[in-house]
């Protein structure tokens, strides 16, 4: 089975923050998970290079717009580094192979006479670099997203017939029978889709003229390919379309396009509609997470407020950081967030329960069974409790990227096996019943395996240190995988008898 996960292909005018953090961050969770469960996932990101803000940039800084791209897209490449981001492929729009399958699909779509000229008179948003109809603006006659009055602007475009697909699309993406239906999600949003939808389309300008920046339509060399077409190709110029039709036809269509609401739109209408003309399979599902402020403030550069990655990972560490960014809220509406809310999240999630968690337990087997796990008759009814409290919803959660409802029952996890230590009082029976402690300390020992297993995807370096802590045995990776096909403990459990475990210093420290 595969699975071919996209993020966006961020924009190069701005440098990697916690927005861009955020969808990333929670695609390669879903890509971790879905690799543990066996399937051959290809995970996308990139950077979208084309357009005039860029020319723009670049000229103010004395740059081409080749020199700005590479700096600009080198900077995502390090964030995704430093955040540990497991991509299969990142893909950069000024690459020689996007060239060629954006020439090929403008070109098909030409052909089949979904492409027309017209001389065109619209109302253009510069920061969106697009032309808006006058009920895509706000009441003040502004872009929304903008607060700025579009300029009306005349050239010669070529067109693409949207308006054709309207039956199509509302058949695919109302009709979850039919063979191609696209599921949106969330909800609300997949309603504000096919509402706007069923009001009609527009055909739509598919090329610029005077914008040098971009990609040359191969039959009209003085225009090039309006930049949000050229962006949404990416997603199978990645996986080899056109040249390489093997590894495309394994992996197209993509099972899930993530990204934040503001694009949703050119994500279930528009990429459809072009994949459509040409005769592509279409996306399987269309994933849009909302936006959030800081402290109930929109975070821009303006106000200086906007979180990079570097600074979360400053505070936290990258595993915490990555945890704590995409459990902090749901997955799908706008959220607030705050610096005080994380670390209290922080505290509560990882320092308090998962640390304390794995410190108590060490320091009892280092006080009482020389840091080994103790010598017992293996006693499996914990961990068996765990996987029962886990299991189906949390498998059902990460793969609906509800990622702070998978935590939530991770965290109740925790909780069940630090009570059943409050129940067990082991400090008593190491005054009384040796071998009733060793029996304890060894199931819980097999409980925290079988917790980290699961949080291998939010956090994926330091689950692999406490898996060694723990003295459990062979790669977690393969364990995990296995684990989660047969959910079959070992006979001797995951860590066995007289392993030797490690000290595990402080794991979270407490953030004040
Ligand atoms: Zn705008």
């Amino acid at each position: 089975m595969k699975c071919y996960i996209t993020t966006p292909i961020y924009y190069v005018n701005d440098i990697p923050h916690i927005g861009h953090s955020y969808t990333t961050i929670a695609s390669d969770i879903l890509a971790r998970w879905k690799r543990l469960n066996n399937f051959n996932v290809f995970f996308l990101t990139g950077t979208d290079e084309h357009g005039i803000k860029i020319a723009i940039a670049a000229k103010e800084k004395g740059k081409t717009p080749q020199e700005l791209c590479d700096e600009m897209s080198a900077k995502f490449k390090e964030a995704w580094k430093l955040l540990n981001i497991s991509y299969t492929d990142f893909i950069r729009t000024t690459e020689q192979r996007h060239f060629i399958a954006v020439e090929k699909i403008v070109q098909d779509l030409l052909d089949k006479g979904f492409i027309f000229k017209k001389k065109y008179e619209g109302l253009y948003c510069v920061g969106c670099e697009r032309f808006f109809t006058q009920k895509d603006l706000d009441e003040n006659g502004c872009c929304s997203f903008h607060k700025t009055k579009p300029a009306l602007q005349s050239e010669e475009n070529y067109f693409f017939k949207l308006s054709s697909f309207q039956d199509a699309l509302l058949e695919r993406l109302t009709n979850p029978n039919h063979k191609e239906y696209i599921e949106i999600q969330p909800e609300e949003r997949k309603n504000e889709i096919i509402g706007k939808l069923k009001l009609g389309l527009e055909d739509i300008s598919f090329s610029r003229s005077a914008i040098e920046w971009g990609i040359p339509l191969p039959f009209d060399k003085k225009q090039t390919v309006y930049v949000w077409v050229d962006a949404l190709i990416n997603y199978i110029t990645a996986i080899g379309y056109p040249k390489n039709e093997v590894t495309f036809q394994k992996y197209w269509p993509a099972d899930v396009h993530l990204m934040a609401k503001d694009i949703l739109w050119f994500h279930s209408v528009i990429w459809p509609a072009i994949l459509m003309g040409t005769g592509l399979p279409l996306p399987k599902k269309v994933y849009s997470h909302g936006f959030f402020t800081l402290d109930g403030n929109k975070m821009s550069k303006s106000l200086g407020n906007v979180i990079s990655p570097q600074e979360l990972v400053d505070k936290y560490g990258v595993d915490a950081a990555r945890y704590l960014v995409v459990t902090l809220i749901p997955f799908g509406p706008d959220g607030d967030i705050s610096w005080q809310e994380l670390t209290l999240k922080y505290n509560t999630d990882l320092a308090n329960n998962l640390g304390n968690l794995i410190s108590r337990t060490i320091k009892m087997a280092e006080k009482h069974f020389n840091l080994q796990v103790p010598e017992t008759k293996p006693d499996l009814e914990l961990a068996k409790k765990v996987t029962t409290t886990i299991k189906e919803s949390f498998a059902l959660n990460m793969d609906n990227i509800q990622l702070h409802k998978a935590a939530e029952i991770l965290q109740n996890a925790i909780t069940l096996v630090n009570r059943q230590i409050e129940i067990d009082t082991p400090w008593t029976l190491a005054k009384t019943d040796m071998n009733k402690l060793a029996s304890c300390i060894y199931s819980y020992l097999q409980a925290i395996s079988i917790i980290i297993m699961h949080l291998l995807s939010f956090m994926p370096s330091i689950s692999e240190k406490i898996w060694q802590i723990i003295g459990a045995s062979g790669n977690i990776n393969e364990t995990a995988k296995k684990y989660f096909i047969d959910a079959i403990i070992p006979e001797n459990g995951f860590s066995v008898v007289n392993s030797q475990l490690q000290t595990p210093g402080i794991l979270f420290p407490r953030i004040v």
